[in-house]
């Protein structure tokens, strides 16, 4: 009766950031304050503030999965929107919609990085030899 209610914050301890605020200012999952990156996507050994060993920490190819799912959606919708109502020719479908998803695509790799990174400290760090 006493766990009613904890739901998704069961594991979060007191004081400790969430990782989607950590992951969308790309900061360290721990403290919440120093930069999770050296470089574009290069995450740091170790947290300047707070010390934490970075190096273990690879998200892999989770953040692109999500990235191309969701710039996908939203760019191949809107092309099919705009062919469908307007008729564009093919070279402006190719003009505007390319760089509008490499740009998109660009734009949420590292808070997309950031938080897979975040959320995997929060539930693997236990097997990582982060502090508890
Ligand atoms: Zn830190």
């Amino acid at each position: 009766m006493g766990d009613h209610g904890r739901g998704l914050n069961a594991s979060r301890l007191p004081g400790e950031v969430s990782p989607f605020r950590a992951g969308l200012a790309c900061r360290c999952p721990r403290c919440g304050r120093g930069p999770l990156f050296a470089g574009f996507l290069s995450v740091v050994p170790r947290c300047a503030v707070c010390g934490l060993d970075l190096r273990e920490q690879d998200s892999g190819d989770g953040p692109v999965a999500f990235i191309v799912l969701i710039v996908g959606f939203l760019v191949v919708g809107a092309a099919l929107l705009v062919e469908v109502r307007w008729g564009w020719p093919l070279a402006l479908h190719l003009v505007v919609w390319l760089p509008l998803a490499a740009a998109l695509c660009l734009v949420l790799m590292r808070p997309f990085k950031a938080t897979l990174v975040a959320l995997q400290y929060r539930h693997r760090r236990e097997t990582l030899g982060g502090e508890v």
